[in-house]
């Protein structure tokens, strides 16, 4: 598990004690929270515990040798523990561009890929697809949308696939003026309505450009080029996503908003059993209503079409941009219009590459936010 004490991290485990007799943690990793990842041990018993942050290597060591528990820090043993023997299934749901190595490691050693870390596939999707044809790996979508549509393709011929659509609940600006948005803090934007996440999903899901990232996401994650992907403005987060065919028909999958049921189909390699997870009543669906996204005030958007069409590293400039931007926005550095703003100057400043492989990639990752940290420190400060 890449990422064990986030929020993905956390319902994880959740999932995994509940079926104690079909899983176990062998490997749990954190970015820093090092006491987090110490007490997720206690509890879980996992063979090797490893923190990104070397600093707090020697805490993780001292709390865990005693029971143990091996443990490692930095990148590379990240990267190597998702290669590991006793690993069945990598769990990615680190934050971001951290994603991407191990996955392409847990891909190249064989293993599947239960796929929370989106940005992996924005970043590097069609590396990521070149690599799945040359191994047994098969990716088992978290993202609940992705995992919505993966549930209705079930049973299903590809070429009956007319048109994917992902819903959004629009977040919480969905019913706010452009200008209002424009004065938007970052209190407002982490107030999401109906999903509790990490901080950097909760401000893509503000901008919209979360719902972005996942058109891009169902892209390469769903081999359909023959079917258009549309986003459907869904307030209520029941219906996580719907597929319609060829003849009309159009299948939804809906649940309530809760990531252990999307976490749970995907350990289980599409299985389905009875967790204890909560179910919907009549009365939660008693109102289910559907519009289209507002591109004028969530311009964010617009650029999965832009980087779709553009291809090559496009969406790997995009990501880098908006972490930086995000990470700004939270640190009370620019304001919550700046974020997009970010974006579409490093891409007037980013060298574009066509046909982009696995350095090109991490070339273009550095040499973008290094493009968007210029922009930022140019910009008047947040009033
Ligand atoms: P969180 O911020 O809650 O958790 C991120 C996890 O990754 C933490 O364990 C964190 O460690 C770790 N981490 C952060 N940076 C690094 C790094 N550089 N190297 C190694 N580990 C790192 O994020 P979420 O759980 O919300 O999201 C995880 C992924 O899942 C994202 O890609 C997100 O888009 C996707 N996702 C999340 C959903 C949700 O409901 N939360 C829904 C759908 C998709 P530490 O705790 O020590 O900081
Ligand atoms: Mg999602």
């Amino acid at each position: 598990m890449l990422g064990a004490t986030g929020s993905i991290g956390r319902q994880t485990l959740d999932v995994i004690s509940r079926a104690p007799e079909r899983y176990q943690a062998t490997v749990l990793t954190a970015g820093s929270k090092v006491e987090d990842l110490i007490d997720q041990c206690r509890k879980f018993k996992p063979r090797l515990a490893i923190i990104a942050d070397d600093t707090k290597y020697e805490q993780l060591r001292d709390a865990l040798s005693p029971l143990g528990i091996e443990t490692a820090s930095g990148a590379e043993a990240l990267k190597s523990a998702a290669a590991a023997d006793d690993v069945d299934t990598v769990v990615t749901a680190t934050v971001g561009y951290s994603g991407l190595e191990p996955t392409i490691a847990a891909i190249r050693a064989g293993k599947d890929i239960a796929l929370a870390n989106k940005e992996t596939l924005v970043v590097a999707g069609a590396l990521i697809n070149q690599l799945l044809k040359d191994s047994p790996s098969r990716i088992y979508p978290v993202d609940s949308e992705h995992s919505a549509i993966y549930q209705c393709l079930q049973g299903e011929k590809p070429e009956a696939v007319k048109r994917l659509l992902i819903t959004a609940s629009g977040g919480p600006f969905r019913t706010w003026s452009k200008e209002d948005i424009e004065k938007a803090t970052v209190e407002n934007a982490l107030k999401h309505p109906n999903w509790h996440m990490g901080a950097k999903i909760t401000i893509d899901s503000a901008t919209m450009m979360n719902k972005a990232f996942e058109l891009i996401e169902a892209h390469w994650l769903f081999d359909l080029p023959h079917a258009e992907v549309k986003p459907v403005v869904h307030p209520q987060s029941i219906v996580h996503s719907m597929v319609e065919f060829v003849d009309g028909a159009i299948k939804a999958q809906l649940g309530t908003p809760d990531m252990r049921l999307p976490i749970a189909y995907a350990l289980g390699e599409t299985r389905r059993d009875d967790l204890g997870l909560p179910h919907l009543s009549i009365a939660d669906m008693a109102e289910l209503t559907f519009m289209e996204p507002d591109y004028d005030k969530f311009p964010c958007l617009g650029l999965a079409k832009y980087a779709m069409e553009r291809g090559g590293n496009t969406a790997c400039v995009i990501n880098a941009a908006n972490e930086i931007a995000v990470a700004a926005f939270l640190g009370r550095k620019i304001r919550f219009t700046d974020i997009y703003a970010t974006i579409m100057t490093t891409l007037e400043r980013a060298p574009f590459i066509a046909l982009p492989d696995y350095d090109a990639y991490v070339a273009t990752n550095t040499e973008a936010r290094a493009i968007a940290l210029e922009i930022i420190d140019s910009l008047e400060q947040p009033r």
